[in-house]
């Protein structure tokens, strides 16, 4: 191997679900919100010619219109392409000290990635018997916290005064708390922003907004900790956002009665969905997100997520210690859970 292969970044990197070319599944492995984006996204009427000039760098009208949705000011808004740009630009601008990052053993596996990625070290608590965070694992010195609530992969909410607790206690390190499911559950940590100066809250619009296409994300903090958001981004990427992620973002803020809508409906769906799987010997950990993390008594998860694929039918598996015999399953329609249903009656049956 010539010498040039030393000077390589060796990486491991995430692995993302799969998203199958053929469009003939039910899709329910990323998830993704069934229901497509508001009737002014779909309206949105764009000049195309556009396309020739470089996006607004600062994104004002998406900022100012997620600052006015929020009760917040324009400076307290940070947005990016995905909440996965927002986390990996937090991770750069707000976790650089040598002491270790704390986060959940089991979580979201994109913040070892980071961690790794950028040489922060890091280590990651257990969670309990139930998949509950143990707050008192996070009251020491460390270089920051991160968790997602509800957590991924497993749906569960940890009660806002847990989350309140983690961040009291840790007023010498930043604290972020991803809220990419809060929408389907549970009470945000934005209440808790002019409270306390260590603390970032990130949001999405790839699943409570239905845009996972359009790639966008946001973090609301205090202008303080967005500002150095801002400083490293543009020391990045100058020009991150596309247009048409930002006119079309701006119009779905707009529209709160489909967003709530539609919301809901994925919420009723996911608890018939919960009840129509138990005669079937699955449970469910309580989730508060568009998924549900379940088992089945008897038979391996690896086995009815790959009946699944062969049939067609797209949920999540991961192989890793204490989940491995859990399924990820994305709330789709009613329509495809009911089908999902019918194809798990089948197979055990047929077993
Ligand atoms: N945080 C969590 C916990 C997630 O599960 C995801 C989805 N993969 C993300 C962040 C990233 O979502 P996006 O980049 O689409 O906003």
């Amino acid at each position: 191997m010539a010498a040039w292969s030393d000077n390589i970044r060796k990486v491991e990197p995430y692995v993302p679900g799969e998203q199958p070319r053929d469009t003939d599944v039910i899709k329910l492995n990323t998830n993704e919100n069934p229901y497509g984006p508001s009737q002014r996204v779909k309206n949105v009427m764009m000049d195309i010619d556009t396309l020739r000039l470089y996006p607004d760098p600062t994104a004002s009208a998406l900022v100012d219109v997620l600052a006015e949705y929020h009760g917040v000011d324009s400076s307290q808004v940070f947005v990016g392409v995905g909440s996965d740009d927002v986390l990996a630009m937090s991770f750069l601008t707000f976790f650089n000290s040598d002491k270790p990052i704390l986060f959940p053993d089991i979580t979201y596996s994109f913040y070892d990635v980071w961690a790794e990625l950028f040489s922060i070290p890091y280590e990651r608590p257990a969670l309990d018997e139930n998949f509950r965070l143990v707050k008192e694992n996070y009251y020491r010195e460390n270089g920051g916290i991160v968790f997602p609530n509800p957590n991924a992969p497993t749906g569960i909410y940890e009660d806002i005064k847990n989350v309140e607790d983690i961040v009291s206690h840790n007023k010498d390190s930043i604290v972020i708390v991803d809220e990419a499911y809060i929408d389907f559950g549970g009470e945000s940590a934005l209440g808790l922003i002019d409270k306390y100066d260590n603390l970032v809250v990130v949001r999405t619009f790839s699943k409570s907004r239905s845009m996972a296409g359009l790639r966008i994300g946001y973090a609301i903090s205090n202008p303080v900790l967005i500002k150095a958001l801002n400083d490293v981004k543009y020391s990045y990427n100058s020009y991150t956002m596309n247009r048409p992620s930002l006119i079309m973002g701006t119009e779905s803020v707009k529209d709160d009665e489909y967003f709530k809508e539609t919301v809901s409906k994925v919420v009723a769906t996911r608890e018939r969905f919960v009840e129509a799987i138990k005669p079937l010997d699955f449970t469910c950990l309580p989730s508060s997100a568009n998924f549900v993390f379940a088992t089945h008594k008897d038979i391996p998860a690896k086995e009815i997520f790959q009946a699944a694929k062969d049939a067609h039918i797209y949920v999540r598996y991961f192989d890793k210690p204490r989940i491995d015999n859990y399924l990820r399953i994305s709330i789709g329609t009613d329509e495809e859970m009911d089908k999902f249903t019918e194809f798990l009656t089948n197979y055990i049956q047929e077993r």
